[in-house]
């Protein structure tokens, strides 16, 4: 019997979905799945056919190059997370610049897009033990994981991580650049039509604001020795 649980982080951007993901699934042995990087990566595709630019920017264009995507992802030891490749290309480190950023929520409200990503998450997922981040997770692609966090934290927290983040890169970028972003993905994100950024009844909260990665570890275990009590289970 597969006593594996299914773990959504859903949450706003840069509210530390990943890390915190990264570390569960690295203690219970989990798969870490980032969603985010599933729609960069295809936003990447776009900008790189030169859909944004071009006047025949349809998804009718785009679907045949969306039929064959393929996504993979391998632990890397070296910087101790998972890369993602998308046709076989390591594109973990590219599908992170403010290029890319400021067109991922674009790309995220096309209905086409969305299900062919939902399709493969819940592929990802069918085995279960898994920790899956992003927006939709607890409410569109397993509605019924066994365990669902809601993550958010104030707006200048968010974007200082964000922006620290950037500059480690070597991104040129300013404090009130990655806020406007920020700022801007969190209005596109929960007011699309197709499975907006929201708060699943059955998700708990966390806001992070004033929280340490220990704190909010030590808190989600004691949720999962919950679950563990509740269901007889060993996750
Ligand atoms: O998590 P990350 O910041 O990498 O996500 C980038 C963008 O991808 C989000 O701002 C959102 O527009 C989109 N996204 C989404 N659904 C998900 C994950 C990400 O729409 N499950």
């Amino acid at each position: 019997m597969n006593h594996k649980i299914i773990i959504a982080i859903d949450g706003y951007s840069s509210s530390g979905k990943s890390t915190l993901a990264k570390e569960i699934s690295k203690k219970l042995k989990y798969k870490y799945i980032d969603t985010g990087a599933m729609y960069r990566g295809i936003t990447l595709l776009a900008i790189r056919k030169k859909i944004f630019n071009s006047d025949l920017w349809n998804i009718q264009n785009f679907m045949p190059v969306l039929r064959d995507i393929n996504f993979k992802l391998r632990w890397n030891k070296k910087l101790n997370g998972t890369d993602i490749f998308l046709n076989e290309e390591n594109i973990q480190s590219e599908i992170r610049s403010l290029k890319i950023t400021k067109k991922v929520s674009l790309i995220a409200q096309i209905p086409e897009i969305r299900e062919k990503l939902t399709l493969i998450q819940k592929n990802f997922g069918e085995k279960k033990g898994i920790v899956m981040d992003g927006r939709d997770i607890g409410h569109s692609v397993f509605p019924k994981s066994e365990l669902k966090i809601f993550m958010k934290g104030s707006i200048e927290v968010r974007s200082y991580r964000r922006y620290q983040d950037l500059k480690k890169r070597g991104e040129e970028v300013s404090y009130e650049e990655v806020k406007k972003n920020i700022i801007h993905r969190d209005i596109m994100d929960t007011s699309r039509k197709i499975s907006p950024l929201k708060k699943s009844i059955d998700s708990i909260e966390i806001d992070n604001t004033f929280l340490s990665i220990e704190e909010q570890l030590n808190l989600i275990f004691q949720l999962i020795n919950k679950i563990k009590k509740n269901n007889h289970i060993i996750v």
